[in-house]
């Protein structure tokens, strides 16, 4: 696979992108361009059933919710797939380990912009504290009473970060800005790291059962997978915060609502949700909800729910787009790379 652009100016590596939103493509287009590559754009979600769409490409741009099995990637393997461009920093949705069986080289974007999930994650325990989602809600109806709309100062409460990479830290060097007490667990610390920002590490049970704010920064793994579960929340002070701006799968979401209905959890903010893949980034604003569990949710009034969206800023997009165009180049021409997702 070469990337070069003919006498005629036809481009010869092709890229099927998927998942594209408007926004997506405006980022994009531009990137894949300057390197000269042919890029076909897929608003389609790769999964088992739309797997045929991407047989035939050397290369494959896929997002978050898109779903590369062991099968699927045997299948793409058998018509020339070479390559898998993650326009996202998270990789749980690869099977990395298959990939890496079949020489397929899997490549991300390590960090796009941690400000603006860790900006997001502030920005939704700032909402559920003092209720801006019903004090616009209210005013916009001429209710200007203030009543329930009570919070509690930031100052002096102590916020509990799980997982200390950049999102991690960047969280706890705003909430440590208000004058919180951070305190800080990964099994991987950074201690330097943690120190600058003013973030203390203590055990995870220390954490769970004396943080007023929980706010999960980890990956989704194996050991990760429901950490937030009924023993954790069981653990955790009354009336915590607990925000996930990480994935869905960290928390069981049914235990959530269990602690929700019995009011020993104050508040959740969630932008990522276990089961989001197939409902977030489209409008169903016309259908019947089938999800049971997200029903529910939406029921509470101490619960946001936002749709995948802490990584969307305008310089997250550009550097999502820069990185994967670079890392593209760089899988055709075997250059070394810190971008490489491995087993
Ligand atoms: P990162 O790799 O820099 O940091 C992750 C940290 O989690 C590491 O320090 C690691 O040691 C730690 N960790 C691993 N296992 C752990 C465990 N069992 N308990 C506690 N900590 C553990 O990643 P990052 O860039 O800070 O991103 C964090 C997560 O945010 C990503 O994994 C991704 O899933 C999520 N994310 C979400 C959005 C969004 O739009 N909502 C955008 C980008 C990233």
């Amino acid at each position: 696979m070469h990337i070069h652009k003919s006498k005629d100016g036809e481009r010869t590596a092709e890229v099927a992108v998927f998942s594209v939103k408007k926004y997506d493509i405006e980022h994009l287009e531009p990137e894949f361009d300057k390197i000269g590559v042919k890029v076909t754009f897929l608003q389609t979600q790769l999964n088992d059933e739309t797997v045929s769409l991407a047989e035939g490409y050397p290369a494959i741009c896929i997002f978050v919710n898109d779903n590369l099995t062991a099968a699927n990637l045997e299948l793409l393997k058998k018509s020339g797939l070479r390559f898998v461009l993650l326009r996202c920093a998270g990789f749980n949705n690869v099977d990395i380990a298959a990939a890496h069986r079949l020489g397929i080289r899997v490549a991300r974007v390590p960090a796009y912009s941690p400000y603006a999930v860790a900006e997001f994650a502030v920005g939704l325990m700032l909402m559920l504290n003092r209720k801006l989602h019903k004090a616009y809600a209210r005013v916009r109806e001429g209710n200007f009473s203030l009543e329930g709309l009570t919070g509690f100062d930031m100052y002096g409460k102590r916020v509990g970060i799980i997982g200390t990479g950049k999102i991690g830290l960047l969280t706890g060097r705003i909430c440590a800005g208000f004058g919180c007490e951070v305190v800080c667990y990964d099994p991987y610390p950074n201690p330097a790291g943690a120190a600058e920002v003013g973030m203390k590490y203590i055990a995870l049970d220390e954490l769970l059962a004396t943080s007023d704010i929980i706010s999960l920064h980890c990956p989704l793994t194996p050991d990760t997978f429901h950490m937030i579960n009924d023993e954790s929340i069981d653990a955790m002070k009354d009336n915590v915060m607990i925000i996930n701006t990480s994935r869905g799968g960290l928390v069981d979401t049914v235990a959530l609502i269990r602690y929700l209905k019995s009011g020993k959890i104050g508040q959740v903010g969630m932008d990522v949700y276990e089961n989001e893949s197939g409902m977030y980034f489209e409008d169903s604003s016309d259908d019947v909800m089938q999800d049971d569990t997200m029903s529910r949710l939406l029921t509470f009034p101490n619960v946001c729910i936002t749709g995948h969206q802490a990584f969307l800023t305008r310089e997250a997009l550009m550097n999502i787009a820069s990185t994967t165009a670079q890392n593209l180049v760089d899988l055709i021409q075997g250059n070394d790379m810190k971008t490489l997702v491995l087993p």
